[in-house]
């Protein structure tokens, strides 16, 4: 029988543990191991039942328990610690309030606050909200955020169901289910007026309609969560569904959503700080284009205050940080303009922000653009005067990747700079490793982004301890899988009579790589399959054998992703090597919380370049894996030649047949004749002392750069610093600074036509130039309209190669020297030859403003 109507009945807790329910929804326990033994112990057998879901639990002990517990005063006094231990890691200044003290006179002091806005956010499993990377992402960077003290505010969506839940058919076939949630046992708070009634926001719909929705708010230690649900009973049956899966349905759906994150997230943002007093953000950071429209909402509050529309758009622009996160096209959304037209004209138009002004935003005008399409990463650019990559590699990519946007600008000046991915180690490193840390070797990177883990090199911890400790934790791993395993099998329809010999899956003793992610193509899931008997003979070598723990979801519409998911499984399935192979269905965060502390060995074979980052081997490398991983993303950057391996590329092979076959031969090679030896390489004691070296050096080495509070500072003071200062700048007097910027940018780009290098001169070098020599240079320029002073003159200089083409160059400026009628003026100054070998130069115009993040940001110039 179908309810009409559905609730969800809270325990009430007796006074004395009242407390354990603020414990409860601080999802600070998702990352403090104290916490969670406190709901652990309450009782353990529930504890597994619910998942260590801490609301579940409380509403799931019974009268009689929580009487006996509050009745029990060494369980009171324990409550009554872990929130003082809590009120106090809210309350005392953290590294963010050193460091703001510490800036304060610079010109980049630390913003108030910051609004991070994400389409995904994997914070714990008890909120699956997230599909892959990008979430857990998000979720590691509020977490950091938290423990650093950083002002962040994060802004998402509710999906109903989440993504999905993975199982296979009998004969291996990705299956999905939508478990629908219930949003009142989850951790999370409804935002309200002050009259108790749930908060609103509202955005507009084609058609007269309205898109209704209400705010819930997680709290993830000090950053609040802010998540739009949209199935509210405001909404019509069409509009309740707006939220109701992640990355769910096609086109329309997904602007709807979009709609909802970045105009929704902004209005959200205001109730917030109109209902609790939070000070409004001044910077606004767009994880991947999802939330892009936050800007155009933006815009409109502006225009409504009293700006015209490129005042507004300076304004916005200074204050917004974008970052890119994958080169993969598919990973990029785009809309019909077609689409983008019926949500942001007509009767939808925001006041003050006509729809020709938003299509030209996300416009692919560029070369080898589609001129029917609107592209959010476009438009985040567009509308983050600040942007970047997550890799060393991925910036320069995506400098390729958009440099059509800035013509005539080389694509090493594409104004994308890079923020290394990292991860947050309380939420992924194994307890025994945190503690060992933090008491013998007093490495604690979690109060300071900076912390050195050199410990790891001393003898603080022996190598019979460590190695005893890799040891319980693939053991531990073993025991999960074969729960998985068996689990798997009965979804599979086999009886238990059936199922004796998954008792004998994986060893405690035996190598053990893993290899987990989502399922796109060029992650190369069955890269491993490419000569199956090679594989085999690895997987079942007597001497030196090696285990294999595979898992990862595939795109429900991802056909030829299931296709590779499903050719894993049978192999896996194979009678000979199903003890050495195995694929764990449902690959999330709490299956990977088990897998990246027992692997020894991280497994990542992407098609250079196409992984942005990566993050799940530097989650491996903290609980002391090695890396066995192609130069792509965050592994090109810190690969040493001691921390793991490197899987050689055929970057330059076209075939990709050709390509997968010799990389995949690479792979066999190194496992075969490095990885496996070194493992099973034992002293007399049974250890194996080179291996344990390697982790040493992993962990003492990539332990402080892979961490997420690294990342989170750098984000702090070379993005959102410059970004406030620079919004604070235009925004003073009455946007005084947002207006002069505005009509300079409008004269410049009006007047940029006429302007022009007429011709250059030079001297100063003898017959036979010398490094040390003088080279000076005179430019004679035309302005048209514009200034001396609204243009910089540059010598762009270096080494030049066959085709007269500068490889690596300096931009020289030179200084005005006379001026002539008509525009006309000359300007000077002398370039050092600093290096022997062919020299070249030549003298460009570029605007120049203090305004200007960079002086290729108009994707303006005039070359000689
Ligand atoms: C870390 C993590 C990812 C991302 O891993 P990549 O290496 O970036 O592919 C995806 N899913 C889960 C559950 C993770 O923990």
């Amino acid at each position: 029988m179908r309810a009409i109507r559905r609730f969800t009945v809270r325990t009430l807790l007796p006074r004395e543990i009242a407390d354990l329910d603020d414990l409860a929804h601080d999802l600070r326990w998702s990352w403090h191991e104290p916490s969670r033994r406190i709901f652990a112990d309450l009782d353990p057998e529930l504890w597994r039942e619910v998942h260590g879901d801490p609301v579940a639990l409380l509403g799931a002990l019974g009268a009689e328990r929580l009487a006996a517990l509050a009745a029990d005063q060494g369980f009171v006094e324990r409550v009554r610690e872990a929130v003082r231990d809590l009120r106090d890691y809210h309350e005392r200044d953290r590294w963010y309030q050193h460091r703001a003290e510490e800036l304060a006179g610079s010109p980049t002091p630390l913003p108030r606050a910051i609004a991070y806005f994400s389409p995904e956010f994997g914070i714990t499993s008890v909120l699956p909200q997230y599909s892959g990377g990008l979430g857990i992402l998000a979720g590691d960077h509020l977490k950091s955020a938290s423990d650093l003290g950083v002002p962040i505010v994060g802004v998402g969506l509710l999906y109903g169901s989440g993504y999905f839940k993975q199982s296979l058919t009998r004969d291996g076939w990705q299956a999905e289910t939508y478990p629908v949630l219930d949003p009142d046992g989850l951790p999370l708070s409804v935002l309200r007026e002050e009259d108790g009634s749930p908060a609103v926001v509202t955005v507009g719909l084609p058609g007269g309609r309205a898109l209704h929705a209400h705010v819930r708010v997680a709290t993830v230690g000090r950053v609040p969560l802010l998540l739009l649900d949209a199935n509210v009973p405001e909404n019509d049956d069409a509009a309740r569904k707006v939220t109701d899966r992640l990355y769910g349905g096609g086109g329309e759906h997904r602007l709807q959503q979009e709609l909802l994150l970045g105009v929704g997230g902004v209005r959200a943002l205001r109730l917030w700080s109109r209902l609790t007093g939070a000070p409004a953000p001044e910077v606004y950071h767009t994880n991947e284009g999802h939330a892009g429209f936050l800007g155009v909402e933006r815009i409109r509050e502006l225009v409504e205050s009293g700006l015209t529309y490129d005042e507004a758009l300076e304004s916005v622009r200074a204050g917004t940080v974008f970052t890119t996160h994958t080169p993969v096209p598919a990973g990029i959304d785009r809309f019909g303009r077609d689409l983008i037209g019926t949500y942001f004209g007509g009767e939808c138009a925001l006041p003050g922000v006509p729809v020709e002004q938003v299509l030209a935003l996300g416009a692919e005008d560029y070369d080898g653009g589609d001129p029917t399409v609107f592209n959010m990463a476009v438009m985040g650019l567009r509308l983050g005067g600040r942007a970047n990559g997550v890799s060393l590699l991925h910036g320069e990519v995506s400098r390729g990747m958009f440099n059509g946007l800035w013509p005539g600008f080389d694509a090493r000046e594409v104004p994308i700079t890079s923020v290394t991915n990292g991860v947050h180690s309380p939420t992924w490193v194994a307890s025994e490793i945190l503690d060992l840390q933090r008491d013998r070797l007093g490495i604690d990177p979690v109060a300071s982004p900076s912390a050195s883990f050199d410990g790891w090199l001393g003898d603080g911890v022996g190598d019979e301890e460590l190695w005893a400790l890799r040891h319980t934790l693939r053991s531990r791993l073993v025991e999960e899988g074969r729960r998985r395993v068996r689990k798997s099998w009965r979804d599979r329809g086999a009886s238990p009579a059936e199922l004796g010999w998954v008792d004998d899956v994986l060893s405690p003793d035996v190598l053990t790589i893993g290899f987990a992610r989502r399922v796109p193509t060029y992650k190369r899931l069955t890269l491993m399959l490419r000569d199956p008997e090679r594989l085999r003979t690895l997987l079942t070598d007597p001497e030196r054998p090696v285990q294999l723990v595979v898992a990862g979801k595939s795109h429900p519409a991802d056909d030829q992703g299931k296709r590779l998911i499903q050719q894993l499984v049978r192999f896996a399935d194979e009678h000979d090597v199903r003890h050495r192979i195995v694929f764990l269905p449902n690959y999330d965060i709490a299956m990977a919380q088990d897998l990246y502390p027992g692997c020894d060995v991280w497994l990542n074979n992407p098609l250079r370049p196409l992984e942005a980052s990566g993050t799940s081997g530097m989650k491996s490398s903290l609980n002391g894996g090695l890396n066995l991983s192609i130069l792509d993303g965050w592994w090109d950057e810190w690969f040493d030649g001691e921390n793991g391996w490197a899987i050689p590329t055929a970057d330059g092979v076209d075939d990709p047949d050709h390509r997968d076959d010799l990389e995949a031969a690479a792979l066999y090679d190194l496992i075969e004749q490095q990885v496996a030896p070194r493992f099973y390489d034992r002293d007399e004691r049974g250890v194996p002392v080179r291996w344990l070296q390697m982790i040493r050096h992993t962990l003492a080495s990539l332990g402080p750069k892979v961490q997420a509070t690294r990342m989170v500072a750098e984000y702090a003071e070379r993005l959102y610093a410059p970004a406030a200062a620079a919004g604070r700048a235009l925004d003073a007097d009455r946007f005084s600074g947002a207006r002069e910027l505005a009509d300079w940018k409008g004269r410049v780009r009006s007047g940029w036509d006429r302007v022009r290098v007429d011709h250059v001169e030079s001297g100063g070098l003898g017959e036979v130039p010398q490094v040390g020599d003088e080279l000076s240079v005179r430019a004679f320029v035309s302005l048209g309209d514009l200034g001396p002073d609204d243009v910089e003159v540059q010598v762009v200089h270096g080494a030049v190669g066959e085709d007269d083409y500068i490889e690596e160059f300096t931009t020289t400026p030179l200084a005005l020297a006379e001026t002539f009628e008509a525009g006309r003026c000359s300007f000077g100054g002398a370039v050092r030859l600093e290096a022997s070998g062919p020299f070249g130069y030549t003298v460009r115009v570029v605007p120049r403003h203090t305004g200007l993040p960079s002086s290729a940001d108009m994707g303006l110039v005039a070359n000689a």
